[in-house]
Order: structure tokens, then sequence, then C-alpha cells
């Protein structure tokens, strides 16, 4: 799954939202022009098909102005806006330059849609121009010749490609940018940007399916002596020694994160509060017991944690950190290089502990 989808279209949008208004606005000044130039002429037929048009882009200008559904309104404009083009064409009064603006069809379809919805929409309306264009003009022996059908064929491709090609870089290199924007770059973690977008999907489909969700605050014990001891770029490989050992512990669904200086957190899908507080577990003891070697210093670490988890400690990643956070600053309390559960999993575990003390 593309875990950049919605941050991507996110980003898209409001550049999508640009391009659709000046649709609209031109939609309504040709669309008046027209028609008043058609009904002159007496092709009502067009004239009332381009008032329609204009009346429903005023429509649609009104209806997107704080839209959460931009991308339902762009084909619920697109679509009839193509069809009426299409229309515009069979018209026999129809000027024959009127088949011109069959070369704006990818231009609009690549920039209101994307890459992949704006290519098929493109080649299916392309394809449709193309076969009105023949049934018009079959029997035009100057247009029905090698050359003015390649010219119109290749220069009908050339836009098709270029659109498309901008289109799929424009993406690309939005994407990119976005990777470096959610990324740590001393560890490779995500950021907390990166953590709170994917706390956003995978909220919505632990509530969806009714699936836990846990999220683990770790921060590194003693970490200023570290520095202090063996210097700031020893505490950086560290840092990164202490990332490398998060991403073996973990599955390839769970996010660690750095959320600044020496903490960290961690986003457990599918993972209830008993099970995070095992892989919280995991990750101590892997770092208590993975010392670094710099320069031949023997650098021992150690970390505390605190859980929380979905539901029970809060629904937004903002409440889950803070109870993450406080069993994390109790853990420190208690002598650090330790893990507090979640107040769920806490309860269950204590009856366990009052046995074993009993026995
Ligand atoms: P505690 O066990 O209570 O967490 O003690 P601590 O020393 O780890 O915590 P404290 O918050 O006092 O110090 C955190 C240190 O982390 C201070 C800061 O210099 C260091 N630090 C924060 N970010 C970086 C970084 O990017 N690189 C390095 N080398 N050190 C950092
Ligand atoms: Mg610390
Ligand atoms: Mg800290």
């Amino acid at each position: 799954m593309d875990s950049y989808k919605e941050p991507l279209k996110a980003l898209a949008r409001p550049y999508r939202k640009a391009v659709l208004k000046a649709l609209l606005f031109l939609t309504v000044l040709g669309g008046s022009l027209f028609a008043v130039l058609n009904l002159h002429k007496g092709s009502y037929a067009l004239a009332i098909v381009e008032l329609v048009m204009t009346a429903y882009a005023i429509l649609v200008f009104r209806a997107i102005r704080d839209t959460r559904h931009l991308e339902r309104w762009i084909i619920a404009y697109a679509i009839p806006f193509f069809t009426a083009m299409m229309f515009a064409m069979t018209i026999p009064r129809a000027s024959a330059t009127v088949h011109a603006w069959v070369l704006l069809i990818p231009i609009i379809s690549h920039l209101l849609m994307g890459r992949r919805l704006g290519l098929a929409v493109s080649v299916f309306y392309m394809s449709i121009a193309g076969i009105i264009f023949l049934l018009r003009h079959h029997n035009e022996p100057t247009l029905m010749q090698a050359l003015p059908i390649a010219n119109i064929a290749v220069i009908s491709l050339c836009i098709l490609v270029f659109s498309h090609v901008y289109e799929v870089t424009r993406e690309q290199s939005q994407r990119q940018l976005l990777k470096i924007a959610q990324t740590d770059t001393l560890t490779g973690l995500a950021n907390r940007a990166r953590l709170s977008d994917i706390f956003e999907r995978e909220q919505q489909r632990a509530r969806r399916y009714n699936t836990p969700m846990t999220l683990l605050a770790l921060d590194l014990d003693h970490f200023k002596e570290v520095n202090d001891r063996y210097g700031h770029d020893t505490g950086d490989l560290t840092l990164q020694h202490v990332a490398r050992i998060f991403r073996e512990c973990l599955r390839a669904t769970d996010l660690p994160a750095r959320l600044g200086g020496e903490e960290f957190g961690i986003l457990l899908t599918n993972t209830n509060g008993q099970q995070g507080l095992e892989v919280a577990e995991k990750i101590r003891i892997a770092v208590a017991s993975t010392p670094l070697t710099v320069n031949n210093d023997v650098i021992r670490l150690t970390l505390s944690g605190g859980v929380a988890e979905f539901g029970p400690d809060g629904d937004t990643l903002r409440q889950l950190v803070r109870e993450a956070d406080k069993r994390l600053y109790e853990a420190k309390d208690r002598g650090r290089n330790l893990i507090i559960p979640a107040e769920a999993t806490a309860s269950l575990l204590e009856p366990l502990e009052s046995d074993t003390q009993r026995a």
C-alpha cells in the first residue's frame, strides 16, 4: 500500500482547486460568448448546452468553496464538460475547427485528475473525438489524406504524452519532497509529521475493523552523559544505533518515529496493550544487551518507556502520546531501564505479581 497516497492527495488539492476554478471561470466566459454566437447562427441545441454548462459552472464554483470532496466535484464537472465538447463536435452546423478543443482534454484531465485517471479520461474522450471526426469528415477528400490525419494524430499524441509525463514527474518530485519532509535526517526514522499522517490513516482503519492499536513512548536513559563523555558525534551514532535496533525488533507495519532529541514514539498497528508491552520489553532488552563500540569505547545504553492503548487511553495521537509519556516518566522515577504498561494491561498483571509475591 502507498503510505504517501493520502498526504500527496492533500498536497495536490489546493492546486487542483485553482485549476478547476480557472476552468469554471473560462467556461462561464466562453460558454456565454459561444451561446450568443450560436444563438445568432441558429444553432439552438448547442447554445442551450453552452448555457447549461455556464449555469452548472457557476453552481460548481459555489459548491467547491469549502468542500471536503474536491475530487468528486472535479469528476462531476469534467465529465459533463468533456461530454458537452463531444456533443458540440457531432452537430453538423458546428464549425470544423471545433475539433481543436480536443487538445485541451489531456491537459485539463491530467491537471485535475492526476496521472492515472487523467490518462484514462484523456484516452477515452480523445478516442471518441477521433471517431466523431472520422464519421463527420470521411467524405471530405482534402482532409482524408495521410498528411492532415497524421498531423492531427501526432499533435494530439504529443499533448497527451507531455501532459502525462509532466504529471508523473510532478507527482514523483512531490513524493520525494514529502518523504524528506517526513523523515528524521539523523536516524532515517519517521518524524512527528509522518507519525501523525500514518496515525490518521490507521485510526480510521482501527475504528472500522475494530482492531487494537498501541503507542510506545521510549526515551534513552542518561543520554546527556553519553554526549558529555564521548562527544556529540558519538551521541549521534548512538541514536542511529538505537534506530537500527528498533527496526530489527519491529514488523514492517510498525512505525518507529523520532519525536525529538532522544525520545521516540512507535505506533504498533493490530497490537493490543499486552502485545505492545511485549514489543517494548523486547526493544528494552535488545538495547540493554547490545552495547555500541565507538573508537574502542564500549557504550552501554538503556531506555525507559510507557505504553498507551488506542481506545482506553484516548483516540487522538496527542492523547496517546500524553498517556504514554506519563508512564515513561513514571518509569524514569522508578529507576529507569523499565517499561510501564498501559492501564488495562497493568491491572491484568497486578494479581499475577501479588500471586508471585505470596508464593
Ligand atoms: P533521562 O534518563 O532522564 O532521560 O536523562 P537524559 O540525560 O537522557 O535526558 P535529558 O533530557 O536531560 O537530556 C537529553 C539529551 O539528549 C540532551 C541533548 O544534548 C541530547 N540530544 C538531543 N538531541 C540530540 C541529537 O540529535 N544528537 C545528540 N548527540 N544528542 C542529542
Ligand atoms: Mg533521556
Ligand atoms: Mg528526553
